[in-house]
């Protein structure tokens, strides 16, 4: 069956990139659709319900719910249609547990973060407050302006006259990786390790290959607008920018996988859906990974260079082995911190299975367990590679093994938790495919080599007339405050070309 409505905008998946860019536009104005293949809207923001628990699939620490500036731009992402979400405070961004016994908080509050990093490293204090004091540099310039496309001229010059400092302070920026900051500043090789981690756990890649950006954004805005709880799990986040949508006379449908954009002379002119139903748009936007657009979603011979290029810059992360625990409260002791990160030796930090994530939301927001149990979500990186050509035998006994050694690593940080365990499931890089539609499960694009900063990620508009990208596989990357600043981009640059205000 063909349904020849016609759209101003199709949104091709509901992740928080894809919501963002729909609930702009709609607010603008737009008739837009959004089409998801899943049950529910989130993609990687999502969540599921188990015996009474409910768990984030992939994000809890959430950046973006501030309340000044203007990099808060999950609470302006709300607000643009007229949406708000309570969030509870986070103390402590994460609780480090590194080789060596590199045990250390990072604090919400900066001056407390700072004293604990130089009380290890005495002989860094200079180097310590130089690079940290970098990153509040790039902090502050974003912080100052509106941020929207950068592929949008009128924009840019606007932005310019009204904080010309901050833009050029960025500009000095963009090409370089935080690695460069850091060589100026710091020797002590054990520090450079743990600058090291503090990237990889965001952006899986070490410093030198993180761009400074980025991590002038995370480094700070951590300590500004800090890391904020949903009530309710990380899924209220897209469920209201849903509602907001609706409200506003936007569209969305589920259940609704698009397996090809249609062209005609070359222009994407519409989508079709594995049910064989059609939707047509005067503009589609992806929020799918490249390697599902340009690979899946168009014919491979239309892949345009630009795009064949990219792929020579970036490659696909790792994704990950997910354990969802709900264990009985008194396993964790007294002050544990809700976001872990343990490692016992650095020469496994960017291995197979290496570096392992832990997030107890439940400490923050005690309604997503039954009472007196917590949440303990664990997740390591993983290729899909390791989990191919198995039989379901084989695949089973691999997660459950998989599940022992990672319980038994957190006996070190949570000792007796094999005894309080009352709930058990075990995803792997497979079902992150599966339920979230990313090839090979990846958590995004990381550079293959040391690139300069930024200036390698694509902006929204593409090679292909009428399609755009958002989401992690766009400028500026990965972590669901950036993919809502691509969100921004994405709408704005689309508005201007349809000449909504
Ligand atoms: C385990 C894990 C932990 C993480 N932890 C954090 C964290 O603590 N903090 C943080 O900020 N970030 C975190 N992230 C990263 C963050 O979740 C992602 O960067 C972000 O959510 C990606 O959003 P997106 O809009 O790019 O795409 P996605 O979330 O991938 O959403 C894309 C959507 O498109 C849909 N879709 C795809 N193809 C089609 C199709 N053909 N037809 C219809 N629909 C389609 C998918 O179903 C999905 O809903 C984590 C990610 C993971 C996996």
């Amino acid at each position: 069956m063909t349904i020849n409505s016609q759209f101003d905008v199709i949104v091709i998946g509901s992740g928080m990139g894809g919501l963002v860019t729909a609930t702009q536009l709609t607010a603008k104005g737009a008739k837009v659709l959004v089409l998801e293949r899943y049950l529910i809207p989130g993609g990687s923001a999502g969540y599921f319900e188990r015996e009474g628990y409910h768990f984030d699939v992939g994000a809890s620490m959430i950046f973006g719910f501030g309340k000044n500036g203007t990099t808060n731009l999950l609470t302006r992402a709300l607000k643009g249609v007229d949406m708000e979400i309570e969030t509870i405070p986070d103390p402590v961004q994460i609780h480090y547990h590194l080789p060596n016994n590199l045990d250390l908080k990072v604090h919400q509050n900066y001056d407390q973060f700072l004293q604990g990093l130089i009380q290890k490293f005495p002989n860094e204090e200079k180097g310590i407050r130089a690079f940290y004091g970098e990153c509040w540099k790039v902090f502050n310039c974003l912080n100052a302006m509106e941020l929207l496309s950068l592929e949008e001229l009128g924009y840019l010059m606007r932005v310019f006259f009204q904080h010309p400092l901050a833009c050029l302070g960025l500009v000095k920026y963009l090409p370089l990786n935080a690695g460069d900051i850091v060589n100026r500043y710091i020797t002590d090789p054990e520090l450079k390790k743990f600058i090291d981690m503090e990237c990889y756990c965001w952006s899986v890649v070490p410093s030198e290959k993180t761009p400074m950006i980025n991590a002038g954004m995370v480094f700070s805005d951590r300590h500004y607008g800090g890391i904020n709880y949903p009530k309710g799990g990380v899924g209220k986040i897209a469920e209201k920018l849903v509602e907001g949508l609706e409200k506003k006379g936007g569209k969305i449908e589920y259940k609704a996988r698009v397996t090809d954009i249609i062209l005609e002379n070359n222009k994407a002119v519409g989508v079709k859906l594995a049910n064989g139903q059609e939707y047509r748009a005067k503009r589609i936007v992806s929020n799918a990974t490249r390697w599902d657009t340009f690979e899946k979603l168009l014919p491979q011979e239309k892949m345009p260079i630009s795009e064949q290029k990219w792929q020579q810059r970036y490659e696909k992360s790792p994704s990950f082995v997910s354990l969802h625990l709900g264990v009985k409260a008194e396993v964790l002791p007294e002050g544990t911190e809700c976001h872990h990160i343990l490692l016992e030796n650095w020469e496994n930090m960017e291995k197979e299975q290496g570096t392992i994530f832990v997030s107890i939301p439940t400490l923050l927001d005690p309604s997503l367990a039954p009472k007196g149990y917590h949440i303990i979500h664990t997740f390591t990186p993983s290729y899909i590679k390791n989990w191919q050509g198995l039989s379901p035998q084989e695949y089973e006994q691999k997660k459950e093994k998989c599940a022992g050694q990672l319980i038994k690593r957190l006996e070190t940080i949570f000792p007796g938790i094999n005894q309080g365990l009352d709930y058990e499931e075990i995803g792997t890089p497979r079902t992150h495919r599966r339920f979230l539609g990313r090839e090979d499960g990846t958590y995004g694009p990381i550079p293959k080599r040391k690139l300069l900063g930024l200036l390698g990620m694509p902006f929204n508009r593409t090679a292909i007339e009428g399609l755009y990208c958002v989401g992690d596989s766009t400028f500026p990357g990965q972590g669901l405050n950036a993919v809502a600043f691509s969100g921004f981009a994405c709408g704005h640059r689309i508005a201007v070309d349809l000449g909504l205000k």
